[in-house]
Protein backbone atom coordinates (compact mmCIF):
# COMPACT_ATOMS: atom_id res chain seq x y z
CA UNK A 1 0.00 0.00 0.00
CA UNK A 2 3.34 2.68 0.38
CA UNK A 3 6.16 2.47 -1.01
CA UNK A 4 8.06 4.31 2.02
CA UNK A 5 7.27 4.79 5.67
CA UNK A 6 8.57 7.76 7.71
CA UNK A 7 8.77 7.67 11.62
CA UNK A 8 8.83 10.44 13.29
CA UNK A 9 6.65 13.59 11.85
CA UNK A 10 9.40 16.65 13.49
CA UNK A 11 11.23 18.54 10.79
CA UNK A 12 13.36 15.84 9.43
CA UNK A 13 10.33 13.75 8.68
CA UNK A 14 7.90 16.12 7.52
CA UNK A 15 10.59 16.99 4.92
CA UNK A 16 11.63 13.80 3.90
CA UNK A 17 7.38 12.58 3.40
CA UNK A 18 7.33 15.74 1.86
CA UNK A 19 9.92 15.32 -0.90
CA UNK A 20 8.76 11.64 -1.26
CA UNK A 21 4.97 12.52 -1.97
CA UNK A 22 5.67 15.47 -3.83
CA UNK A 23 8.54 15.27 -5.85
CA UNK A 24 8.56 11.65 -6.57
CA UNK A 25 4.90 10.18 -6.53
CA UNK A 26 5.29 7.68 -3.76
CA UNK A 27 2.74 7.16 -1.52
CA UNK A 28 4.35 7.70 1.94
CA UNK A 29 2.92 6.74 5.90
CA UNK A 30 4.04 8.60 8.52
CA UNK A 31 3.96 7.21 11.96
CA UNK A 32 4.26 9.06 15.28
CA UNK A 33 4.20 8.09 18.73
CA UNK A 34 2.78 11.97 20.21
CA UNK A 35 -0.65 12.92 19.68
CA UNK A 36 0.14 15.58 16.96
CA UNK A 37 2.92 16.63 14.13
CA UNK A 38 5.80 18.96 13.81
CA UNK A 39 7.68 17.12 16.83
CA UNK A 40 10.14 19.38 18.92
CA UNK A 41 8.62 22.66 16.89
CA UNK A 42 5.23 21.86 17.65
CA UNK A 43 3.04 25.14 19.31
CA UNK A 44 -0.29 25.27 20.11
CA UNK A 45 -2.75 27.82 22.12
CA UNK A 46 -2.97 27.45 25.40
CA UNK A 47 -5.28 27.43 28.10
CA UNK A 48 -5.67 31.18 28.40
CA UNK A 49 -5.69 31.76 24.23
CA UNK A 50 -1.42 32.08 23.90
CA UNK A 51 0.74 30.59 21.19
CA UNK A 52 3.44 28.47 23.11
CA UNK A 53 5.99 25.99 22.15
CA UNK A 54 5.43 23.01 24.27
CA UNK A 55 8.80 21.68 23.69
CA UNK A 56 10.91 25.17 24.28
CA UNK A 57 11.28 28.04 22.28
CA UNK A 58 12.18 28.15 18.59
CA UNK A 59 13.48 30.63 16.83
CA UNK A 60 14.06 30.00 13.17
CA UNK A 61 17.36 31.70 11.73
CA UNK A 62 19.17 30.54 8.89
CA UNK A 63 21.74 31.52 6.30
CA UNK A 64 20.35 29.07 3.00
CA UNK A 65 18.34 31.31 0.77
CA UNK A 66 17.60 27.78 -0.57
CA UNK A 67 16.25 26.73 2.95
CA UNK A 68 14.25 29.41 3.39
CA UNK A 69 12.60 29.19 0.16
CA UNK A 70 11.60 26.11 0.55
CA UNK A 71 9.90 26.15 3.47
CA UNK A 72 8.50 29.36 2.38
CA UNK A 73 6.11 27.18 0.57
CA UNK A 74 4.41 26.12 3.23
CA UNK A 75 4.38 29.58 5.74
CA UNK A 76 5.03 32.93 5.03
CA UNK A 77 7.09 34.64 8.11
CA UNK A 78 6.79 37.16 10.56
CA UNK A 79 10.42 38.62 10.95
CA UNK A 80 11.99 38.60 14.42
CA UNK A 81 15.44 39.17 16.02
CA UNK A 82 15.86 37.24 18.86
CA UNK A 83 17.63 39.01 22.22
CA UNK A 84 18.57 37.32 25.00
CA UNK A 85 20.04 38.91 28.80
CA UNK A 86 21.82 36.77 31.43
CA UNK A 87 20.82 37.63 34.81
CA UNK A 88 24.73 37.90 36.68
CA UNK A 89 25.49 39.86 39.39
CA UNK A 90 21.88 41.45 40.01
CA UNK A 91 21.72 42.93 36.24
CA UNK A 92 20.35 41.62 33.05
CA UNK A 93 23.18 42.22 30.65
CA UNK A 94 23.19 41.13 26.87
CA UNK A 95 24.27 37.72 26.00
CA UNK A 96 26.74 36.84 23.53
CA UNK A 97 28.99 38.84 25.56
CA UNK A 98 29.60 42.71 23.96
CA UNK A 99 30.75 45.80 24.61
CA UNK A 100 27.89 47.04 26.59
CA UNK A 101 28.06 43.44 28.95
CA UNK A 102 31.46 44.32 29.58
CA UNK A 103 31.23 47.92 30.00
CA UNK A 104 28.18 47.29 32.55
CA UNK A 105 29.57 44.44 34.12
CA UNK A 106 32.74 46.05 35.06
CA UNK A 107 31.82 49.89 34.84
CA UNK A 108 34.38 50.49 32.26
CA UNK A 109 33.79 52.84 29.35
CA UNK A 110 35.61 50.62 26.90
CA UNK A 111 35.79 50.98 22.96
CA UNK A 112 35.87 48.46 20.68
CA UNK A 113 39.19 48.86 19.50
CA UNK A 114 39.64 48.97 24.01
CA UNK A 115 37.45 45.85 24.22
CA UNK A 116 39.64 44.05 21.34
CA UNK A 117 42.65 44.46 23.31
CA UNK A 118 41.31 44.00 27.16
CA UNK A 119 39.80 40.59 25.46
CA UNK A 120 43.62 39.76 24.06
CA UNK A 121 45.10 40.28 27.56
CA UNK A 122 42.50 38.23 29.71
CA UNK A 123 42.19 35.72 27.14
CA UNK A 124 43.95 32.41 28.39
CA UNK A 125 46.03 31.13 25.05
CA UNK A 126 44.85 27.47 24.31
CA UNK A 127 46.85 25.50 21.72
CA UNK A 128 43.85 23.75 20.52
CA UNK A 129 40.05 24.37 20.93
CA UNK A 130 38.91 21.28 21.63
CA UNK A 131 36.44 21.59 24.94
CA UNK A 132 33.75 24.01 25.94
CA UNK A 133 35.87 25.48 28.37
CA UNK A 134 39.01 25.91 25.54
CA UNK A 135 36.55 27.77 23.52
CA UNK A 136 35.24 30.19 25.79
CA UNK A 137 38.39 30.97 28.05
CA UNK A 138 40.36 31.59 24.60
CA UNK A 139 38.38 34.41 24.12
CA UNK A 140 37.27 35.96 27.13
CA UNK A 141 38.87 35.09 29.78
CA UNK A 142 38.36 33.28 33.28
CA UNK A 143 36.41 35.89 34.93
CA UNK A 144 33.47 36.12 31.88
CA UNK A 145 33.45 32.20 31.60
CA UNK A 146 33.04 31.37 34.91
CA UNK A 147 30.59 34.21 35.50
CA UNK A 148 28.25 33.34 31.92
CA UNK A 149 29.32 29.96 30.81
CA UNK A 150 30.03 27.49 33.78
CA UNK A 151 26.80 27.34 35.87
CA UNK A 152 24.69 28.04 32.90
CA UNK A 153 26.57 24.50 30.92
CA UNK A 154 26.69 22.29 34.44
CA UNK A 155 23.17 22.92 34.99
CA UNK A 156 22.11 22.69 31.07
CA UNK A 157 24.12 19.42 30.02
CA UNK A 158 25.45 18.13 34.03
CA UNK A 159 28.83 18.31 33.09
CA UNK A 160 31.43 20.97 33.04
CA UNK A 161 33.00 22.59 30.09
CA UNK A 162 35.88 21.51 29.87
CA UNK A 163 33.84 17.74 29.52
CA UNK A 164 31.87 18.73 26.31
CA UNK A 165 32.71 19.06 23.03
CA UNK A 166 34.02 23.15 21.99
CA UNK A 167 31.21 23.11 19.49
CA UNK A 168 28.34 23.50 22.49
CA UNK A 169 29.61 26.86 23.95
CA UNK A 170 30.96 28.23 20.61
CA UNK A 171 27.41 28.33 19.47
CA UNK A 172 27.66 31.24 21.42
CA UNK A 173 29.93 34.07 19.75
CA UNK A 174 31.52 36.69 21.32
CA UNK A 175 31.77 40.64 19.81
CA UNK A 176 33.56 43.81 20.43
CA UNK A 177 30.47 45.70 19.23
CA UNK A 178 27.16 46.86 20.87
CA UNK A 179 24.97 44.19 18.30
CA UNK A 180 22.50 42.41 21.17
CA UNK A 181 20.87 39.98 18.67
CA UNK A 182 21.22 36.49 19.63
CA UNK A 183 21.76 35.18 16.08
CA UNK A 184 23.44 37.28 12.96
CA UNK A 185 22.03 34.76 10.25
CA UNK A 186 20.86 36.57 7.22
CA UNK A 187 17.09 35.35 7.41
CA UNK A 188 15.90 35.70 11.24
CA UNK A 189 12.22 34.96 11.26
CA UNK A 190 8.85 32.74 12.76
CA UNK A 191 6.20 31.19 10.51
CA UNK A 192 3.56 33.57 10.87
CA UNK A 193 1.14 31.41 11.86
CA UNK A 194 3.26 28.92 13.75
CA UNK A 195 4.94 26.40 13.47
CA UNK A 196 2.40 23.34 13.48
CA UNK A 197 0.25 25.02 10.64
CA UNK A 198 3.54 24.86 8.46
CA UNK A 199 3.80 21.37 9.20
CA UNK A 200 0.03 20.84 8.70
CA UNK A 201 0.52 21.97 5.25
CA UNK A 202 4.01 20.14 4.37
CA UNK A 203 2.25 17.13 4.94
CA UNK A 204 -0.93 17.90 3.43
CA UNK A 205 -0.64 15.76 0.18
CA UNK A 206 -3.08 13.17 -1.38
CA UNK A 207 -0.39 10.39 -0.96
CA UNK A 208 0.65 10.97 2.14
CA UNK A 209 -1.15 9.65 5.53
CA UNK A 210 -0.14 10.56 8.96
CA UNK A 211 -0.86 7.64 11.72
CA UNK A 212 -0.37 9.83 15.26
CA UNK A 213 0.00 8.07 18.71
CA UNK A 214 1.46 5.33 16.92
CA UNK A 215 5.01 4.21 17.54
CA UNK A 216 6.44 2.35 15.10
CA UNK A 217 7.03 -1.00 17.08
CA UNK A 218 3.28 -1.19 17.25
CA UNK A 219 3.13 -1.37 13.42
CA UNK A 220 6.43 -2.70 12.43
CA UNK A 221 5.13 -6.21 12.55
CA UNK A 222 2.44 -5.06 9.83
CA UNK A 223 4.94 -4.99 7.20
CA UNK A 224 6.53 -7.95 7.53
CA UNK A 225 10.23 -8.92 6.17
CA UNK A 226 10.28 -6.44 3.33
CA UNK A 227 9.26 -3.59 4.49
CA UNK A 228 8.78 -0.76 1.78
CA UNK A 229 11.68 2.33 2.05
CA UNK A 230 12.08 3.35 5.73
CA UNK A 231 13.18 6.82 7.12
CA UNK A 232 13.99 6.52 10.26
CA UNK A 233 13.80 10.14 12.38
CA UNK A 234 13.79 8.75 16.26
CA UNK A 235 16.88 7.83 18.29
CA UNK A 236 19.44 5.89 16.24
CA UNK A 237 20.65 3.40 19.21
CA UNK A 238 16.82 2.69 19.89
CA UNK A 239 16.16 1.56 16.16
CA UNK A 240 18.94 -1.41 17.12
CA UNK A 241 17.42 -2.06 20.53
CA UNK A 242 20.22 0.00 22.35
CA UNK A 243 22.57 -3.24 21.48
CA UNK A 244 25.62 -1.06 21.97
CA UNK A 245 24.54 0.85 25.30
CA UNK A 246 22.06 3.65 25.07
CA UNK A 247 23.40 7.18 23.78
CA UNK A 248 23.21 9.57 26.01
CA UNK A 249 20.87 12.33 25.64
CA UNK A 250 20.00 15.54 27.69
CA UNK A 251 16.33 16.06 28.13
CA UNK A 252 14.35 19.53 29.96
CA UNK A 253 11.15 19.56 31.73
CA UNK A 254 9.24 22.42 30.63
CA UNK A 255 7.25 24.77 33.35
CA UNK A 256 4.64 27.50 31.90
CA UNK A 257 3.16 30.10 34.01
CA UNK A 258 0.56 32.67 32.64
CA UNK A 259 0.78 35.71 34.20
CA UNK A 260 -2.47 38.62 34.47
CA UNK A 261 0.10 41.39 32.93
CA UNK A 262 0.56 42.18 29.42
CA UNK A 263 4.26 41.96 29.80
CA UNK A 264 6.93 40.01 31.98
CA UNK A 265 10.47 40.87 30.66
CA UNK A 266 11.52 43.10 28.48
CA UNK A 267 13.63 40.12 25.61
CA UNK A 268 12.32 37.07 24.39
CA UNK A 269 14.63 34.94 26.39
CA UNK A 270 16.99 35.94 30.35
CA UNK A 271 19.18 33.16 30.76
CA UNK A 272 20.01 32.34 34.52
CA UNK A 273 23.65 31.15 34.65
CA UNK A 274 23.99 30.84 38.46
CA UNK A 275 22.15 29.32 41.45
CA UNK A 276 18.56 29.26 40.06
CA UNK A 277 17.48 25.63 38.52
CA UNK A 278 16.33 26.33 35.54
CA UNK A 279 18.56 27.54 32.63
CA UNK A 280 16.38 30.50 31.07
CA UNK A 281 12.35 31.61 30.55
CA UNK A 282 10.99 32.86 27.56
CA UNK A 283 7.98 35.37 27.08
CA UNK A 284 6.39 34.11 23.71
CA UNK A 285 4.59 36.96 22.69
CA UNK A 286 8.12 38.75 22.18
CA UNK A 287 9.06 35.58 19.71
CA UNK A 288 5.25 35.58 17.92
CA UNK A 289 4.14 38.93 18.02
CA UNK A 290 0.72 37.73 19.53
CA UNK A 291 -1.18 40.84 21.08
CA UNK A 292 -2.97 39.64 24.20
CA UNK A 293 -3.83 41.09 27.54
CA UNK A 294 -1.96 38.45 29.10
CA UNK A 295 1.51 36.57 28.72
CA UNK A 296 2.49 32.74 29.37
CA UNK A 297 6.44 32.05 30.22
CA UNK A 298 8.00 29.10 29.92
CA UNK A 299 11.25 28.02 32.69
CA UNK A 300 13.61 25.18 31.40
CA UNK A 301 15.02 22.78 34.20
CA UNK A 302 17.51 19.90 32.77
CA UNK A 303 16.68 16.48 33.01
CA UNK A 304 19.38 13.88 33.01
CA UNK A 305 15.58 11.36 32.43
CA UNK A 306 13.09 12.07 30.14
CA UNK A 307 11.93 12.64 26.42
CA UNK A 308 15.73 12.96 24.67
CA UNK A 309 15.94 16.32 23.46
CA UNK A 310 19.55 17.19 22.82
CA UNK A 311 22.30 14.56 22.19
CA UNK A 312 25.73 15.04 24.15
CA UNK A 313 28.51 16.39 21.96
CA UNK A 314 31.81 14.81 23.54
CA UNK A 315 33.92 12.22 22.27
CA UNK A 316 32.65 8.91 24.32
CA UNK A 317 29.27 10.16 23.32
CA UNK A 318 30.31 10.27 19.15
CA UNK A 319 32.93 7.07 19.20
CA UNK A 320 29.71 5.00 20.33
CA UNK A 321 27.20 6.92 17.41
CA UNK A 322 29.82 5.92 15.37
CA UNK A 323 29.40 2.20 16.21
CA UNK A 324 25.56 2.87 15.69
CA UNK A 325 25.79 4.49 11.94
CA UNK A 326 28.41 1.46 10.88
CA UNK A 327 25.63 -0.60 11.49
CA UNK A 328 23.42 1.81 9.90
CA UNK A 329 25.30 2.27 6.65
CA UNK A 330 25.09 -1.61 6.12
CA UNK A 331 21.16 -1.46 6.12
CA UNK A 332 19.48 -1.41 2.77
CA UNK A 333 16.49 0.96 2.53
CA UNK A 334 16.98 2.00 5.89
CA UNK A 335 17.91 6.08 6.16
CA UNK A 336 18.46 7.82 9.60
CA UNK A 337 18.00 11.91 9.20
CA UNK A 338 17.64 14.05 12.01
CA UNK A 339 18.67 15.05 15.33
CA UNK A 340 18.38 12.05 17.39
CA UNK A 341 18.85 9.76 14.05
CA UNK A 342 22.28 10.93 13.66
CA UNK A 343 22.91 12.46 16.85
CA UNK A 344 24.17 15.71 15.80
CA UNK A 345 23.58 19.12 17.97
CA UNK A 346 21.88 20.55 14.78
CA UNK A 347 19.02 23.77 14.72
CA UNK A 348 16.00 23.70 12.99
CA UNK A 349 17.19 24.63 9.11
CA UNK A 350 20.42 22.15 9.65
CA UNK A 351 17.89 19.26 9.72
CA UNK A 352 15.87 20.68 6.68
CA UNK A 353 19.36 20.89 4.72
CA UNK A 354 20.05 17.47 5.83
CA UNK A 355 17.07 15.77 4.78
CA UNK A 356 17.05 17.68 1.38
CA UNK A 357 20.38 16.16 1.09
CA UNK A 358 19.21 12.78 2.30
CA UNK A 359 16.26 13.07 -0.53
CA UNK A 360 18.48 13.94 -3.42
CA UNK A 361 21.17 10.74 -2.39
CA UNK A 362 17.74 8.85 -2.61
CA UNK A 363 16.62 10.02 -5.70
CA UNK A 364 20.29 9.74 -7.69
CA UNK A 365 20.27 6.42 -5.70
CA UNK A 366 17.19 5.18 -7.73
CA UNK A 367 18.38 6.44 -10.78
CA UNK A 368 21.26 4.49 -11.13
CA UNK A 369 18.93 1.68 -10.22
CA UNK A 370 16.38 2.53 -12.60
CA UNK A 371 18.96 3.66 -15.47
P1 LIG B 1 12.26 15.77 16.38
O1 LIG B 1 11.63 17.10 16.29
O2 LIG B 1 12.70 15.26 17.71
O3 LIG B 1 11.27 14.72 15.71
C1 LIG B 1 11.41 13.33 15.86
C2 LIG B 1 10.03 12.73 16.01
O4 LIG B 1 10.13 11.30 15.97
C3 LIG B 1 9.36 13.09 17.33
O5 LIG B 1 8.13 13.75 17.10
C4 LIG B 1 9.19 11.73 18.02
O6 LIG B 1 7.99 11.65 18.79
C5 LIG B 1 9.17 10.78 16.84
N1 LIG B 1 9.57 9.41 17.20
C6 LIG B 1 10.71 9.01 17.82
N2 LIG B 1 10.72 7.68 18.00
C7 LIG B 1 9.55 7.20 17.46
C8 LIG B 1 8.99 5.90 17.33
N3 LIG B 1 9.60 4.80 17.82
N4 LIG B 1 7.79 5.78 16.72
C9 LIG B 1 7.14 6.89 16.26
N5 LIG B 1 7.63 8.13 16.36
C10 LIG B 1 8.83 8.30 16.94
N6 LIG B 1 16.42 24.83 16.63
C11 LIG B 1 16.46 26.06 16.06
O7 LIG B 1 16.77 26.15 14.86
N7 LIG B 1 16.15 27.19 16.77
C12 LIG B 1 15.80 27.15 18.08
O8 LIG B 1 15.51 28.19 18.69
C13 LIG B 1 15.74 25.87 18.72
N8 LIG B 1 15.40 25.78 20.01
C14 LIG B 1 15.34 24.54 20.61
C15 LIG B 1 14.95 24.48 21.94
C16 LIG B 1 14.89 23.24 22.58
C17 LIG B 1 14.50 23.20 24.04
C18 LIG B 1 15.19 22.06 21.85
C19 LIG B 1 15.11 20.71 22.53
C20 LIG B 1 15.56 22.12 20.53
C21 LIG B 1 15.65 23.36 19.88
N9 LIG B 1 16.00 23.47 18.54
C22 LIG B 1 16.06 24.71 17.95
C23 LIG B 1 16.35 22.27 17.73
C24 LIG B 1 15.13 21.71 16.98
O9 LIG B 1 14.16 21.31 17.91
C25 LIG B 1 15.59 20.51 16.15
O10 LIG B 1 16.63 20.85 15.27
C26 LIG B 1 14.47 19.89 15.29
O11 LIG B 1 13.21 19.94 15.91
C27 LIG B 1 14.85 18.45 15.00
O12 LIG B 1 13.90 17.84 14.16
P2 LIG B 1 13.92 16.25 14.00
O13 LIG B 1 12.84 15.95 13.04
O14 LIG B 1 15.28 15.78 13.75
O15 LIG B 1 13.57 15.68 15.47
N1 LIG C 1 25.64 28.91 27.17
C1 LIG C 1 26.04 29.39 28.41
N2 LIG C 1 25.50 30.55 28.88
C2 LIG C 1 24.57 31.25 28.18
C3 LIG C 1 24.15 30.76 26.92
C4 LIG C 1 24.70 29.57 26.45
O1 LIG C 1 26.87 28.76 29.07
O2 LIG C 1 24.10 32.28 28.67
C5 LIG C 1 26.25 27.65 26.67
C6 LIG C 1 25.53 26.43 27.25
O3 LIG C 1 26.46 25.37 27.35
C7 LIG C 1 24.50 26.15 26.18
C8 LIG C 1 25.32 26.42 24.92
O4 LIG C 1 26.13 27.56 25.27
O5 LIG C 1 24.01 24.84 26.24
C9 LIG C 1 24.54 26.70 23.67
O6 LIG C 1 23.59 27.73 23.93
P1 LIG C 1 22.26 27.86 23.05
O7 LIG C 1 21.53 29.06 23.53
O8 LIG C 1 22.62 27.78 21.62
O9 LIG C 1 21.48 26.53 23.50
P2 LIG C 1 20.11 25.85 22.99
O10 LIG C 1 19.21 26.98 22.53
O11 LIG C 1 20.48 24.90 21.90
O12 LIG C 1 19.60 25.16 24.21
Amino acid sequence: MFDAIVVGAGFAGSVLAERLAAQDGMRVLVVERRSHIGGNAFDHYDDAGILVHRYGPHIFHCNSPEIVAYLSRFTAWRPYQHRVRAMVDGQALPIPINLDTVNRLYGTAFTSFDLADWFASVAEPRERILTSEDAVVSKVGRDLYEKFFRGYTRKQWGLDPSELDAQVTARIPTRTNRDDRYFTDRFQAMPLHGYTRMFERMLDHPRISVMLNTDWREVAPLFGETPPLLVWTGPIDAWFGYRFGPLPYRSLEFRFETRDVEWAQEVGTINYPNEEEFTRVTEFKHLTGQTHAKTTVVYEYPRAEGDPYYPIPRPENNALYKRYAGLGEQLAGVVFVGRLATYKYYNMDQVVAQALAAHQRLASARRLVVG
